[in-house]
């Protein structure tokens, strides 16, 4: 059993809570969407958006949950995990001729043509965010912000700038922070061998870093880690996985 896919699953769990708590917070390994029920899939073995979502309606700490799932490729195993749990949507964005072939359908799925470009992309996406608030009271969304919709991911095919990432993020954090829902973000960073852009995906980063320091999520980060949790945000040489797991379980590498 790979205890990488053991922590960053259980650091999901952990960002959940400390959104519910606090309003904000993100997992950096988390994002593992390919990953169904029966078996993993497509880089990912444990899908920690669909743990964390059943995990917190268990509990009943969350009675509905979104999934707003902005990688470049479809959430076919989060879809799969969650599609009989009528307490938690899945809406997925995505490139339509890029992986999974044969997709699992969401509750809401828009699938985009190769060489969609920022504008195309944000317009299409604009509309969609009144629209998901609108269905219910959300206790929770999780944001899958993957980066590989960027143009320099090699095998991304949806062409968005620098600026166009910067402004999905302002978009995406900015609506739900505005209506008051917690949020709880990953970054898929563990499944990005093919965009050159990580570690380094500043655009997208920028915003986590701007509202993160503002709640008390980064100070607890801190506290944990001793160190800014800019530093795996921002890194430039090391796996931002090894850092977000220093900053999670800091005694594990001591
Ligand atoms: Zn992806």
């Amino acid at each position: 059993m790979s205890l990488r896919a053991q922590l960053a699953t259980g650091g999901t769990v952990l960002a959940a809570r400390l959104a519910l708590e606090h309003g904000i917070a993100c997992n950096a390994a988390g994002g593992s969407h390919h990953a169904r029920r029966a078996q993993g899939a497509g880089f990912c073995t444990f899908n920690d958006v669909a743990v964390a979502s059943l995990a917190l309606l268990a509990e009943g700490a969350a009675e509905n949950v979104l999934i707003v799932d902005l990688d470049v490729h479809q959430g076919d195993g989060t879809a799969d995990i969650l599609k009989d749990e009528p307490h938690a949507f899945t809406f997925s964005m995505h490139g339509e001729r890029n992986y999974p072939v044969r997709k699992i359908a969401s509750d809401l799925d828009i699938a985009l043509p190769d060489g969609t470009g920022d504008d195309a992309y944000l317009e299409r996406l604009a509309p969609v965010l009144p629209q998901l608030s609108g269905q219910r009271h959300w206790d929770i969304v999780f944001y899958n912000a993957g980066v590989d919709v960027h143009a320099e991911d090699r095998l991304g095919r949806l062409a968005l700038s620098d600026g166009g990432l910067s402004a999905r993020e302002d978009m995406v954090i900015g609506h739900f922070r505005k209506q008051g829902v917690p949020l709880c973000g990953v970054t898929a960073a563990a499944i990005r061998p093919t965009c050159r852009r990580w570690p380094r995906a500043t655009p997208s980063c920028s915003r986590w870093r701007r509202d993160m320091r503002n709640s008390r999520a980064f100070h607890r980060f801190t506290e944990t880690a001793n160190r800014p949790i800019s530093l795996f945000l921002s890194s430039s040489g090391r796996n931002p996985l090894t850092l977000f797991l220093e900053l999670l379980y800091p005694s594990y590498f001591l």
